[in-house]
């Protein structure tokens, strides 16, 4: 898959890339789209409600922590 250049994106466990939205609650949404698959066996092994909670938990860090790469894209 091709990415734009500048395109952030998050990292599932099952491999899955998530463009990372600016928009915080556009972004908790597609988190938790992502997380549905796995609880509806769509993707990876399949997972229980503790699974997924972990699973979110984990992208919701790497959110936080690639946040600040889109937040570098001033120019100076
Ligand atoms: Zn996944």
């Amino acid at each position: 898959m091709k990415k734009p250049k500048g395109m952030v994106t998050i990292v599932c466990e099952c491999g899955d890339e998530i463009l990372l939205i600016p928009d915080p609650k556009e972004m908790g949404k597609a988190i938790e789209d992502h997380v549905d698959l796995h609880l509806q066996n769509l993707k990876g092994p399949g997972c229980s409600a503790e699974e997924a909670k972990c699973l979110r938990n984990v992208l919701i860090a790497q959110v936080f922590s690639k946040g600040s790469e889109i937040g570098t894209e001033n120019h100076e």
